[in-house]
């Protein structure tokens, strides 16, 4: 890895999430120092499940944390989808052998923390990237010759150009692309942990299954080599507007799934302590840099999670940005038009999709019935829909 910087003065990238982290990672290996400004006291993310398809696994060899990710992550045999009122399977998705050869990458799911933490300790490796903790961005301005970003503490941090990894809430956001606050889609998460040994029987598998009810779905998967077991359990709901991070109310969700399998209430059972997210995403727009400024993740292109990409597009979005970035030799104008240029119409056709797996998965009466029978037709070694996705960029 390169020791000094072909900057003069480092990139900015406030946001310390799996996309900030990632860029700055990306960044160093192309030789360009960054500083991480995170506003909260620690780098961290809560304890659930990420699910990352091949084309994200072939980022991890870019960045080369590939091992470090295999040790740890888990890969299932199958993606199950299950009717939540009949148990009848509805489809498949073999992750076999078939699947690993035609994307010459693997399925995996790990858990966050340790996605986190592997690119964390890739970033303390080197150099050319400074990570700082409790430093809340609270605005900044282009100067002629880069950036200025101001801190709830006062301070300034002058950069070479600002990378904004702030997620859904960002702050740049509306001064780059205008727009307002994210649209609430009416979706609620709980997530959950548990250690594997308290898993019932009945649902432990070394699948990722879904279980598909009217306006409802329950995933669940083994995590960390297999040691926990990650739950979400999703409904409609007009109750709450917006928020994130909250705990949730067990009852809500026995009311909401009430009518579904023994299996769905197992689990339901099992939990005693819910993370609660009001799901939330945006219009895809073409346009999110101006200047030396530029959006990543979430801050560009927040999605709902019903395809499991928008960590894997963030990490996409890293890869891209440094690539391009090199090729122009530092440019950072030049670059960040290029950048969003080649990601623009891939992150929104996953916003987009996300959206319809959601009216998928949720389907109620004749649709569910016809979602069913359209989707049982489905060979499970067919992976001609998800190539998009899946061969990566
Ligand atoms: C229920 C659920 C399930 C999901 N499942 C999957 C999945 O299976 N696979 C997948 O790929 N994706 C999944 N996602 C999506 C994924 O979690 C996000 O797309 C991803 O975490 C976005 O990363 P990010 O770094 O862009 O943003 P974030 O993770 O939101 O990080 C933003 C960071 O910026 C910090 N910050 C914000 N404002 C400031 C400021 N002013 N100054 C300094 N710091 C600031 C925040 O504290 C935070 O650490 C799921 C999401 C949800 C809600």
């Amino acid at each position: 890895m390169t020791e000094s910087s072909k900057l003069s003065k480092p990139v900015i990238i406030p946001g310390g999430g799996i996309g900030g982290c990632a860029c700055a990672l990306a960044l160093s290996q192309k030789g360009f120092s960054s500083i991480v400004l995170e506003q909260s006291p620690e780098f961290g993310e809560i304890g659930a499940g990420i699910q990352l398809g091949p084309n994200v696994h072939k980022m991890f060899i870019r960045l080369g944390i590939d091992k470090a990710i295999q040790d740890i992550a888990f890969y299932p045999n199958n993606l199950i989808m299950n009717d939540a009122l009949t148990g009848e399977e509805i489809t498949r998705v073999d992750l076999g052998k078939d699947f690993r050869k035609r994307f010459n990458a693997p399925y995996g799911v790990i858990h966050r923390a340790d996605l986190h933490d592997t690119i964390i300790d890739a970033c303390r490796h080197s150099k050319l990237i400074d990570l700082h903790t409790s430093v809340k961005m609270v605005d900044y301005e282009e100067t002629t010759n880069g950036v200025t970003v101001h801190t709830e503490g006062g301070d300034n941090y002058n950069g070479a150009a600002l990378i904004a990894a702030d997620g859904l809430w960002s702050m740049v956001r509306p001064k780059i692309v205008g727009d307002r606050k994210p649209r609430v889609s009416g979706h609620i998460a709980y997530r959950a942990v548990l250690p594997i040994k308290d898993v019932p029987e009945p649902v432990l598998n070394d699948d990722v299954v879904l279980w598909a009810g009217p306006k409802t779905h329950l995933v669940h998967y083994k995590l960390r080599r297999g040691e926990l077991f990650n739950i979400v359990a999703v409904f409609h709901s007009d109750k709450y507007e917006e928020g994130w991070d909250a705990f949730g109310d067990p009852k809500e969700l026995e009311e909401r799934f009430s009518n579904e399998r023994p299996e769905v209430h197992m689990l339901l059972d099992k939990i005693e302590s819910w993370r609660m997210w009001v799901l939330c995403d945006r219009e895809p727009v073409k346009t999110w840099s101006k200047g030396k400024v530029t959006l990543l993740g979430d801050a560009a292109h927040p999605m709902l999670q019903y395809l499991a990409a928008g960590a894997g597009m963030a990490i996409e979005d890293s890869v891209v940005l440094a690539e391009l970035l090199e090729r122009n030799d530092g440019d950072f104008e030049a670059t960040f038009k290029q950048y969003e240029q080649a990601r623009y119409l891939r992150t929104g056709r996953v916003q987009t999709t996300a959206r319809i797996y959601g009216d998928i998965y949720h389907a109620a009466g004749v649709v569910g019935e016809l979602r069913t029978m359209m989707l049982s037709a489905r060979d499970p070694k067919n992976y001609d829909g998800v190539a998009w996705l899946y061969d990566g960029v």
